[in-house]
């Protein structure tokens, strides 16, 4: 218990400055001893757009 990883999004919100403070400091806290995490981030931000976006109707400015 304890280790368990944030999930995608979780992950990108926390790229985007979209999280608490709080939240932050976990992941910052999961991420120092998660190198699975840590690559996933870098792999996110080196191909920033094609950051996997899921079905998530974000931008719909019709
Ligand atoms: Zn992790």
């Amino acid at each position: 218990m304890g280790s368990a990883c944030p999930n995608i999004e979780l992950l990108a919100a926390y790229l985007e400055n979209n999280v608490s403070q709080k939240t932050r400091e976990q992941m910052e806290a999961h991420l120092v001893e998660c190198r699975i995490c840590r690559r996933v981030i870098a792999q996110a931000i080196k191909s920033e757009s094609a950051v996997p976006a899921p079905v998530l109707p974000r931008k719909t400015s019709r």
